[in-house]
């Protein structure tokens, strides 16, 4: 029977952590009521359930209750608050140029639709810098959106200064938080958030499953209409598994988080030092410091990065956000970055996560001694 390769790729998703399957069962066939339903004892159950999640998800990221939306996503949540503002329309909307598709793709729909969208660029490492935004504003701006972190090279976002400079502005600040949410320190009160996105799968938890935080006194048009659910921010019959299933990811997040960022850290340091050391001609994107724990984002010089992960069998890897790998474009945040095009197209994304060792990192420097060669010289450039 053939062996299942090392997951080295955390960042598209994670598998769900035992306990949260384990909380998430009785609610598909033994409390299986509809949250809405309040008339009878199964419905009653099942709304019980679900508030109780939400008091857990809202305490998670120290905000109230009544602000968690649930929704399928970050996705979603991303598309909820951006096409909000087309309700609405004219004015001026703040991102950045490495944001998820899920951000830039609705923020074409914006400027189709004839509001301006400016797309802040990020320095060599990732950052998105908070004179920049400063200077972006104009007093039309209705809403700044900028993640907290970044799935494919880890760059953590400054978000509490450019939470600040909105505030100080009185612009809405939104951050997709999805990669940043349970693996790193993240308060949404000192960062000024109005509005956050977030997902399970990220974090351990179900996939189709995500919330959207919006503070008290901030106004957002739902997206999908229908039923009314979730106060009418989200209508369609509430996932009641997958909630208490985020709920539960959160919750196991909280006693899990800080040992295993320090033990990811460690680890992810050390598999940058000896790529560096023992392969040679590659290049690291992404800063050192202030960078997501698990990520590390390599080019290795010549060889084509799809080339790399079929060689590299023993490892399931991939070449930058799963939504854009595949379609054999170059990762548009590392062009963002500065980074040649010819380069970025061999660019290996890592993603370590809680199931990962110290041993599963010296097996993966040793197959990339022997693999990376090896591809050069079938292809010299
Ligand atoms: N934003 C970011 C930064 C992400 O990394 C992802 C997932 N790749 C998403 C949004 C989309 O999340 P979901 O899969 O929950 O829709």
């Amino acid at each position: 029977m053939s062996q299942s390769p090392i997951y080295l790729d955390h960042h598209s998703t994670t598998p769900c952590h035992p306990d949260v399957v384990a909380a998430m069962l009785p609610f598909f066939s033994e409390n299986y009521g509809n949250p809405a339903a309040i008339t009878h004892v199964h419905g009653r159950r099942a709304s019980t359930a679900v508030e109780e999640a939400r008091i857990s998800v809202a305490d998670f990221l120290q905000v109230r209750p009544s602000e968690v939306f649930f929704t399928a996503g970050a996705t979603e949540s991303n598309n909820i608050v951006l096409q909000a503002m087309l309700v609405r329309g004219g004015g001026h909307v703040i991102s950045s140029q490495i944001e998820h598709k899920s951000v830039l793709l609705p923020l074409k729909r914006l400027q189709a639709s004839g509001i301006d969208v400016t797309l802040l660029p990020p320095d060599s490492n990732g950052f998105i810098s908070p004179d920049a935004l400063r200077a972006a504003l104009r007093p039309d701006t209705r809403l700044v959106s900028i993640m907290a972190a970044n799935g494919e090279v880890g760059t953590l976002q400054p978000v509490v200064e450019l939470g600040r400079i909105c505030r100080e502005n009185k612009v809405l600040f939104h951050t997709d938080a999805t990669q940043a949410v349970g693996k790193i320190d993240l308060s949404v009160n000192e960062s000024g958030i109005d509005l956050l996105s977030l997902s399970a799968h990220k974090v351990y938890g179900p996939k189709g499953i995500g919330a959207l935080v919006v503070r008290s006194g901030v106004k957002v048009e739902p997206l999908i209409v229908g039923g009314g659910q979730e106060k009418r921010m989200r209508s369609g019959t509430v996932n009641v598994p997958a909630v208490i299933g985020l709920a539960r990811a959160l919750e196991i997040r909280r006693s899990e988080m800080r040992e295993e960022s320090e033990r990811l850290t460690r680890m992810r340091n050390h598999l940058w030092d000896e790529i560096v050391d023992k392969v040679p001609d590659v290049s690291v994107y992404g800063p050192r410091e202030l960078r997501l724990p698990g990520n590390l984002n390599v080019c290795f010089r010549g060889v084509e990065a799809e080339a790399l992960i079929l060689a590299m069998r023993r490892f399931s890897l991939s070449s930058g956000s799963a939504c854009s790998s595949g379609d054999r474009e170059p990762s548009s945040v590392l062009l963002a970055m500065g980074v040649e095009s010819r380069v970025a197209m061999t660019s290996i994304r890592f993603g370590l996560g809680r199931s990962n060792t110290m041993e599963e990192m010296e097996l993966l420097v040793g197959d990339l001694i022997d693999t990376v060669p090896r591809l050069r010289q079938m292809s010299p450039a």
